[in-house]
């Protein structure tokens, strides 16, 4: 009896003629996701993958494979003969082995080999009679039991108790290529993780203005970027030079318009970059009326800076809601170290909410844009992350 962990896929089933493209995806996914394990065999069979491994790493690859977008959710299964009795006997273990928190049960069985000569609803009245005459003070309850027995029939027999959600979504690399501006706050690296869920691979940068900013800072993207690569897969984070661009706004524009202009900044030049690494789309963590630099007509300002369809996948949270996301995928905790970001520098004491795109074009015609933006790209340092 051999125990294996059995991979579900949930969207990518639907995909019709593109489905071995997503298949190869997930596939080649959870191959990276599980390198670093000895000897794991990944196999296919019908409607899912099978994952052979050894016994005593089973509980850290799930936790691996529970972070690989594509997979709706996963069992540890013991594989054995197609053999009634065989099939009696594991469940009764997969009883046994929870017995102290079980009062009630139901088996459910599924016979996709019909060369079993038995049918579903059988196997399970049979293997249920069976669990009930070699226990003490159980029952079955079809409606609401404490624990499910499955039973697949295939070539060989599955059988789990235990079902494990997995994060959904679609593989990683099957849907083209996007640009993160990361920050080192709560809310950019949810939005790339969210992204990356819909199977978007990431690039990423961040605006870095040495030495108003430290070392540390900049450590912390690094480590912010490197957890949402977990979910993401590799990720190529551009560090670029803000702090040039940040002074000269400072110096020439109106105060209550530098946060404004510097975000446009930004935009421009990840679009730069964005359009080097083949990326098609900008994202931001950016939420409707989240801060001054964030109502509608920021917005609009912000993103007349470019051609590049802008997504923002947070657009309609709440901070509550993105920070519950943030803990879940683990980036909350390095997100709130108190280290300072280039945005809460110069921060005008009454930023503008209601800007007008001809006056921040007007201040902005007094600086030497090009250039700027041509010189921070050029001394743009390049980190391949993990
Ligand atoms: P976050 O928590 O992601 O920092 P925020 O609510 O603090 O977001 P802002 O500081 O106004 O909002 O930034 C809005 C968005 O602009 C961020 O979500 C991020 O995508 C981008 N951004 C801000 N600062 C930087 C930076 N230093 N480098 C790269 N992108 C940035
Ligand atoms: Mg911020």
């Amino acid at each position: 009896m051999e125990k294996v962990i059995l991979v579900r896929y949930g969207e990518i089933s639907l995909k019709g003629l593109n489905r071995s493209f997503f298949m190869n995806k997930l596939y080649k996914n959870m191959k990276a996701a599980l390198a670093k394990y000895s000897d794991v065999k990944i196999e296919r069979i019908q409607g899912r993958y099978l994952i052979i491994c050894n016994e005593y790493e089973i509980n850290q690859i799930i936790e691996s494979l529970s972070k690989v977008f594509g997979i709706i959710s996963i069992s540890t299964a013991y594989r054995i003969d197609n053999d009634l009795d065989v099939i009696k006997n594991t469940a009764l273990q997969l009883i046994n082995n929870n017995r102290e928190k079980i009062k009630s049960f139901k088996v459910e069985s599924k016979r996709g080999n019909k060369d079993f000569p038995i049918q579903s609803p059988e196997i399970s009245r049979e293997v249920g009679a069976y669990i009930l005459k070699n226990t003490e003070n159980l029952k079955v309850d079809v409606h609401n039991p404490d624990t499910k027995i499955y039973i697949e029939i295939r070539k060989e027999t599955y059988i789990y108790n235990e079902i494990i959600y997995g994060l959904g979504g679609l593989p990683v690399g099957s849907s083209g290529k996007v640009a993160l501006l990361i920050s080192g706050g709560i809310d950019s690296p949810v939005a790339g993780y969210m992204i990356s869920k819909r199977g978007l691979e990431l690039i990423a940068i961040h605006f870095h203005s040495f030495p108003f900013t430290s070392d540390r800072s900049k450590e912390k993207v690094i480590e912010l970027t490197r957890i949402i690569t977990q979910y993401a897969g590799p990720i190529k984070l551009f560090i670029v030079p803000f702090t040039k661009i940040q002074t000269e706004i400072g110096e020439k524009c109106n105060e209550r318009q530098t946060t404004l202009i510097m975000r446009r900044f930004m935009m421009k030049i990840a679009e730069k970059i964005a359009q080097n690494e083949k990326a098609q789309a900008l994202v931001t963590g950016e939420s409707i009326g989240q801060v001054a630099s964030q109502t509608l007509e920021g917005l609009v300002v912000t993103n007349a800076a470019v051609d590049m369809p802008v997504f923002r996948p947070l657009i309609g949270m709440d901070k509550q809601e993105i920070m519950n996301i943030a803990q879940d995928i683990k980036t909350y905790e390095t997100s709130i170290l108190p280290y300072e970001d280039c945005c809460t520098l110069f921060v005008p004491k009454h930023p503008e909410t209601r800007p007008k795109i001809e006056k921040i074009l007007r201040s902005e015609n007094l600086l030497d844009s090009n250039s700027l933006i041509e010189d921070a790209i050029k001394s743009t340092e390049i980190i391949s992350l993990p």
